[in-house]
C-alpha cells in the first residue's frame, strides 16, 4: 500500500506540475503561434459551477462564447459558470474541479502548489458533501492515517 500512495503522491504532484505550466503558459504564452484546428475541434467538457450542467463544446465554440474569471459562458444561461469537470473521490460524480488559485505578486512556485494542494484538501463534494480529493500529497494531519485491515 505505501508504494500505491507514493504513486498516487506522484500523480497528483505532476497534475499541479502540469497545471501550472498551463497556467503559465496561459499568462506569458498569448499571441503565440496559431494552433492546429485538431486542438480547437477537441471536444470539452464542462460543468455549470451552479446548476450542474454538463455540456460538451469544441474548444473553438467554447472560446467564441468567451470566458471570465477563467469560467467559460454557459450557453443556455448567458452566466460565466462553466469550469472544468472532474470526478469526486468519494460518491463517483461528475463536479466542478476545485478553481486553482492566482498565483500572488513574488509567490514562490513551492508556495504557491502549497496553496493549491491545501485548497484541494479542503474541498468538498457539492454532490454528496464530502472530501472529493481522496488522494492527496501527504499533509500534516489526516492523511496517512495508519492502515485499518
Ligand atoms: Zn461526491
Amino acid at each position: 500500500m505505501e508504494r500505491g500512495k507514493k504513486l498516487l503522491v506522484a500523480a497528483v504532484l505532476l497534475l499541479v506540475i502540469a497545471g501550472t505550466a498551463v497556467f503559465l503558459g496561459k499568462k506569458f504564452g498569448t499571441g503565440g503561434p496559431k494552433r492546429p484546428d485538431w486542438i480547437l475541434e477537441e471536444p470539452l467538457e464542462k460543468i455549470d459551477n451552479t446548476t450542474m450542467e454538463i455540456i460538451m463544446l469544441p474548444r473553438r465554440k467554447w472560446e467564441n462564447l468567451g470566458q471570465q474569471y477563467e469560467m467559460y459562458k454557459n450557453p443556455h444561461t448567458g452566466k460565466y459558470a462553466m469550469v472544468p469537470v472532474m470526478v469526486c473521490g468519494s460518491c463517483g460524480e461528475k463536479i466542478p474541479s476545485v478553481p486553482q488559485p492566482k498565483l500572488k505578486p513574488g509567490e514562490g512556485l513551492g508556495e504557491y502548489r502549497g496553496r493549491w494542494i491545501e485548497s484541494m484538501q479542503n474541498y468538498k463534494c457539492p454532490k454528496c458533501g464530502k472530501s472529493a480529493y481522496t488522494s492527496l500529497p501527504p499533509s500534516s494531519q489526516t492523511l496517512f492515517k495508519p492502515e485499518t485491515k
